[in-house]
């Protein structure tokens, strides 16, 4: 086997979450060559989630985390910061399908317990709150998506509140929504604040390397062959935590397919907007609407929208095309707070996940000695850091209930490659986006 990596991932340096932090300091760059147990390639929530498990089953391992930009820095700290703790199921109810929803949140349960346990240990400031999220809808076609998932909360006992606009209105300091399913169960974070506390808490045995991009991938003689542009690995074992980019990194077809989001981050708001809005608690709001707007209100009283969401193969957005977006937060944040008039962007900025078509994730082997995991359609928060130690529990051949839940995901469904997928998901995320209307 023998694999280059052609997409590589080019961050903006203008992510409102990071920015919100203190400076950094960088690991190296990997220079030389070295060798390892097992090296992973993506340090987010996944890369790092099953490196600390190794790390702690094998102490004795040499485990390297490679990132193309800084660890942590890619999706898992431009995200919205809700660590899912109930997915939407996006179908009607039926009961024949309740086990899989019941599994599926117990993965998510298993990714926030594990990384409540964490922010206690290493006192990871990360504004952790447990307050469960809002999903809401702003148009009439949003009813339906609303009675499925009250049907799926009932049916699998997750306690929730169904609220009129009225109700929201006074809760969240927005007119806007006519309705609103409150689940318990999401934490709300700032996850560059999160996952940079979990990259500095992992134990001795990991070394991590920062801008070390794995550009080729190799088996020779029974090991794996890493090379980056200024250094290389001989591992005995790989594990691929590219999400966004495992399709570009696995020797054989995944399925999974590169979205590109942008969200933005207002400034602080002062006392006067705060009290303009009815000094609510921080909160966070997920549309019912597929293409809808996320919304948090912070702890640190900024608004955060995301409202957009393209197939771009993960090529990034020109600076030009990055104002427009900014143009479109800036319209869906007047919209929804005309009590905020003066209220201006900080920062706005691009990440890529990964979506399948069947809304599964990927998991398991990708031939001797590869390991992978990915594709969390929009909740890797919490996935990513359930099936990252999942996967070192697979490879380590251990059993329990969340390998146990994590196998029996389905396999991504089959894709065709470039160029009949660009235009698939064009037509796909029209066919989606249809009907938004006050949701997007
Ligand atoms: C705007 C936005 C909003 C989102 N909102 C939420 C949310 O609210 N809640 C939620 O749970 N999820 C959300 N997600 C999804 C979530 O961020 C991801 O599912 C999660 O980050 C996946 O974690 P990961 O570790 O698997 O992958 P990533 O965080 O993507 O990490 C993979 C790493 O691999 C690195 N990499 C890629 N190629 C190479 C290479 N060749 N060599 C070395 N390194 C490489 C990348 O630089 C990256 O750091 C959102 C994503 C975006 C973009």
């Amino acid at each position: 086997m023998e694999k280059q990596i052609k997409l590589i991932p080019s961050n903006d340096q203008s992510c409102g979450w990071i920015k919100c932090l203190g400076p950094r300091e960088n690991f190296p760059v990997l220079e030389g060559n070295h060798s390892a147990d097992w090296v992973i390639i993506g340090g987010g929530f996944t890369g790092i989630a099953f490196a600390r498990r190794m790390a702690v089953a094998r102490p004795n391992d040499k485990i390297i985390i490679l990132d193309a930009a800084a660890i942590g820095e890619g999706a898992s700290a431009r995200n919205s910061g809700f660590a899912v703790g109930t997915s939407t199921f996006g179908s009607s109810f039926h009961p024949d399908k309740l086990p899989e929803f019941k599994r599926i949140n117990r993965i998510n349960q298993a990714g926030i317990n594990s990384l409540r346990e964490l922010v206690d240990d290493y006192q990871i400031s990360c504004q952790w709150r447990e307050v469960g999220r809002y999903n809401c809808g702003a148009e009439d076609s949003t009813t339906k998506s609303a009675d499925d998932f009250v049907s799926w909360l009932q049916a699998a006992d997750v306690e929730f509140e169904d609220l009129s606009g009225k109700d929201l209105s006074k809760r969240l300091g927005i007119p806007y929504y006519q309705r609103g399913i409150w689940t318990k169960g999401d934490v709300l974070l700032n996850p560059a604040a999160l996952v940079r506390g979990l990259s500095r808490s992992l134990p001795d045995n990991v070394a991590l390397f920062d801008h070390s991009p794995a550009i080729k991938i190799s088996d020779h003689s029974g090991k794996i062959h890493v090379d980056c542009p200024e250094g290389a690995i001989i591992a005995k074992q790989l594990v691929l935590a590219g999400n966004a980019y495992l399709h570009a990194m696995a020797p054989y077809p995944v399925h999974t397919i590169p979205l590109t989001l942008t969200s933005s981050l207002s400034r602080r708001l002062t006392r006067a907007e705060q009290a303009a809005l009815g000094d609510p608690s921080d909160w966070g709001i997920i549309s019912l609407h597929s293409m809808g707007a996320t919304l948090r209100y912070t702890q640190d009283h900024r608004i955060l929208i995301r409202n957009t969401a393209s197939y771009r193969a993960a090529e990034p957005y020109s600076t030009q095309q990055m104002q427009s977006n900014k143009q479109i937060h800036q319209t869906g944040l007047r919209e929804r707070f005309p009590m905020l008039a003066d209220l201006t962007i900080e920062h706005t900025w691009q990440g890529v996940l990964s979506v399948s078509r069947n809304s599964t994730s990927f998991f398991g082997k990708l031939g001797e000695r590869i390991y992978a995991s990915g594709c969390y359609n929009g909740s890797g928060i919490s996935k990513g850091s359930a099936m990252g130690v999942a996967l070192a529990d697979f490879a380590l051949g251990d059993s329990n209930q969340l390998l146990e839940d994590v196998i029996k995901y389905p396999s991504p469904k089959w894709m065709p490659s470039r160029p009949l997928l660009d235009i698939g998901m064009m037509i796909e995320l029209k066919r989606r986006g249809y009907g938004a209307g006050a949701d997007a």
